[in-house]
């Protein structure tokens, strides 16, 4: 059992202003694998003035040095990555070799490339007789996610830290004992006291005391377009800067001349890794009618290789979900699909032999989908892919736009200038051509309802930068 009863507040770890905990489960068992505090309007309030009053030295701090702090945070997570891992693999499922790479790799990755990035990023030039400053935007309140925990809230602090802005962190109280680990690490990294605070708690409680917080000046938020629209409505309130990363409904666009081998197997791993809860799921993958039976069969096939199992094992290619809502959920959107009408090709509702606790749900394809159906307009977020037929590329242009989400997407074609035509046309946030690898440098982030500003490399930097110009006389 892990039991953590403090917050990190203004470099010190403090008592929370009430008794209130929260039970987080092991994924892979269902059981109770610890509690953490749920803070309230109080420990907010704290955890603000802490970062208001250091706001005016740490942004003052040279850059260099700045950098110098983020560097020794990534060496700091680096030296607790098997923690780290072994920790969300229980939180969040991710099978544990995956997590390794995954959800502790991206966060080590990201506060390195960001102590780089603070250190050659030119944060001021001259434009005529101006001198245009960028200064950072102020207290950020960072309101995260639980399915790549630590990486979504490095996505944040890093840029937050690197920028000059002093943090409040609210992280997923499903997956909350990773952000431990981390104001451990600022702990010992020597962080100023105040410049990363972190308190826990439910997100209508503890988040909403963080976003409608006057003397908060940002709020960075990582979650569902549910809370993503309620938080813009309180942030409006006080005229706060708000960046949202939201949900997704990735298309996968097989033409009718890629390499179907490998279009169908990186589209059924893009749509099951983290047992399909990744904000960019490619979801949907858009099929020639002519391909159709060949398709449907290779896909099957792929997901027969997705062996599920405790995610503890090494074996494992497939865990459990986060938690037993989303396991419901998840079954409910399966069981809609085959009312709405489309045909189960592999999984199904029903619950996986031989796995006793966990929250595990069957690898599932739906094929013969409409893109008119729920299960092709709303997020899953489980592993479910739809497959969806089309007659030419303009109708599977039409159908890959045709959804409340623009978050990303995949195009699929050996002829590679028509792919990147294709992925042009389609409006989302990053496009995957002929399964072009993951850059941590490239700006991540959505249209439409997937949100908006974006996260990662100079672009996640420029995100917690307000213009200042300084007009000179000479
Ligand atoms: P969620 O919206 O339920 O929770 C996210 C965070 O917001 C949690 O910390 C939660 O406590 C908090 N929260 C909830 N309601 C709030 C409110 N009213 N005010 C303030 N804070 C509130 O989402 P989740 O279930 O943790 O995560 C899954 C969702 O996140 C999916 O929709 C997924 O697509 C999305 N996601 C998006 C990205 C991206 O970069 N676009 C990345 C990961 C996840």
């Amino acid at each position: 059992m892990q039991i953590r009863d403090k917050f990190y507040i203004g470099g010190q770890w403090v008592a929370p202003s009430a008794k209130e905990t929260i039970e987080v489960h092991n994924a892979g068992t269902g059981e109770v694998m610890g509690t953490v505090p749920a803070g309230g309007e109080r420990d907010i309030a704290a955890a603000v003035g802490a970062a208001q009053a250091a706001l005016q030295a740490w942004s003052q701090t040279p850059a260099e040095k700045r950098a110098e702090f983020l560097q020794k945070i990534s060496d700091g997570l680096k030296a607790r990555a098997e923690e780290i891992a072994k920790t969300i693999a229980q939180e969040v499922g991710m099978p544990i070799k995956l997590a390794g790479r995954i959800q502790a790799g991206l966060p080590i990755a990201n506060f390195a490339n960001y102590a780089r990035i603070a250190r050659e990023y030119e944060f001021e030039e001259r434009v005529g007789n101006s001198v245009v400053v960028q200064d950072p935007v102020g207290v950020v309140g960072a309101i995260t996610p639980w399915n790549y925990p630590l990486h979504q809230i490095a996505l944040k602090v890093a840029p937050a830290l690197a920028a000059g802005c002093t943090v409040v962190l609210k992280p997923s109280e499903i997956a909350p004992f990773n952000a431990f680990i981390l104001a451990e690490v600022v702990a010992a990294a020597g962080l100023p006291k105040g410049v990363f605070n972190l308190v826990t708690g439910f997100g209508p409680v503890v988040g909403e005391a963080l976003v409608k917080h006057p003397q908060v000046d940002m709020i960075s938020f990582t979650g569902s377009t549910r809370a993503g629209k309620r938080i813009s409505e309180l942030a409006a309130q006080s005229v706060k800067r708000v960046a949202l990363e939201l949900g997704g409904k990735s298309a996968s666009v097989i033409l009718e001349d890629a390499d179907l081998a490998a279009a169908v197997k990186g589209t059924v791993n893009g749509c099951y890794l983290n047992s399909g809860q990744t904000c960019t799921a490619l979801t949907r993958m858009l099929v020639p009618q002519s391909k159709y039976d060949e398709v449907a069969k290779l896909a099957v096939e792929a997901a027969k290789g997705f062996t599920l199992g405790d995610p503890m094992q090494e074996s494992t290619r497939l865990g459990p979900l986060s938690s037993q809502m989303q396991l419901e959920r998840v079954r409910g959107y399966i069981k809609k699909g085959v009312e709405e009408g489309a045909e189960v090709l592999t999984g199904g509702a029903e619950k996986p032999d031989g796995l006793p606790g966990g929250y595990f749900v069957k690898p599932t394809i739906f094929g013969k989908v409409k893109n008119s159906m729920a299960i092709a307009q709303e997020e899953i977020f489980g592993p479910v892919l739809c497959l969806i037929a089309y007659q030419d590329e303009d109708e599977a242009v039409r159908i890959a736009n045709d959804s409340p989400y623009g978050l990303a997407g995949a195009v699929w074609s050996k002829d590679e200038a028509r792919a990147q035509a294709v992925a042009r046309r389609i409006r989302a946030g990053q496009i995957d051509v002929n399964g072009g690898a993951f850059n941590m440098n490239a700006p991540f982030g959505g249209f439409k309802q997937s949100g908006h500003g974006r996260e990662a490399g100079v672009y996640g930097l420029e995100e917690f930068l307000e213009y200042k110009s300084l007009q000179l006389k000479g």
